[in-house]
């Protein structure tokens, strides 16, 4: 099928948020965590395809968003980075198995990813958000400030909803907001003092080898936790 790019928004120095409308028009459903393939063509490279995960707030909706980090090494990023608003791009449906499980209240849900990692979760926090005394925390890893993605909406999400914490952890700079280093302190002293949780990490596969690491050491399994990997 074919989206039309609808708008294209700088979030962070590297990241735009590309706003998708479906041909036809037609509201797309998808399930909180799943993504989309694009597909380019070009000369040099012939047809590329790469994985990006649905960054839209809600699963019914008439636009699609994804929030895409440029890579200046990569193939893909570079030329969609110099496509307009109004261009029609080959996709996808949506797909994928990483995905919000249904029936868990009251089990604290965790949310661990760095960078564009946060894309899948804002539609699975969106759900989380409507389960019954469900504690959840969302605990994301940038650089700098400038690099987190969504932040004004983090934190409104944690004035309005006192079971959603929100732990943004930077590496490169302190702020008094954040947390300064890497996610893994943060979430372990959090789960250290919980015996049940439902786990999801999303990112690039540093942090998720480190972080299956942990999980593991601190006594969850496989039912508990949920890897989304972008490389
Ligand atoms: C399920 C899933 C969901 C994803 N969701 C997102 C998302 O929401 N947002 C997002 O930004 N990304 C996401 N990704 C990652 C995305 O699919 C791409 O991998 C990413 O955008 C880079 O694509 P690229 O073509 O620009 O880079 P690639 O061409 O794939 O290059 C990647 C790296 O490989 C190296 N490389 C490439 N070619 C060469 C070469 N010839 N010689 C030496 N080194 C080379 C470069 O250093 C480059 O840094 C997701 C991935 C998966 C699997």
């Amino acid at each position: 099928m074919e989206y039309r790019i609808v708008e294209i928004i700088q979030e962070a120095p590297r990241v735009r948020r590309f706003v998708l409308q479906p041909e036809h028009n037609s509201a797309l459903n998808f399930i909180p965590g799943q993504f989309i393939v694009l597909q380019m063509e070009s000369p040099e490279h012939g047809i590329i395809q790469r994985s990006y995960s649905i960054s839209s707030k809600h699963a019914n909706d008439q636009y699609l968003e994804l929030c895409i980090a440029m890579n200046d090494n990569g193939v893909f990023t570079p030329w969609l980075f110099k496509q307009e608003e109004g261009f029609w791009i080959v996709g996808s449906e949506p797909q994928g198995n990483f995905t919000f499980l249904d029936g868990q209240a009251r089990v604290p849900h965790m949310f661990i990813c760095t960078g564009t990692g946060v894309a899948p979760f804002r539609s699975m926090i969106s759900k989380a958000l409507k389960l019954e005394d469900t504690p959840i925390y969302l605990v994301f890893g940038n650089r700098f400030s400038e690099d987190i993605l969504y932040h004004e909406e983090w934190k409104q999400l944690a004035q309005q909803n006192q079971n959603f914490h929100y732990h943004p952890v930077l590496s490169r700079q302190n702020q008094s907001f954040a947390h300064t280093g890497y996610v893994h302190p943060v979430y372990t002293k959090i789960l250290e003092k919980v015996n049940d949780a439902q786990i999801y990490v999303c990112g690039w596969q540093n942090m998720l080898v480190e972080t299956r690491k942990n999980l593991k050491a601190l006594g969850f399994n496989r039912k508990q936790y949920h890897f989304e990997q972008y490389d």
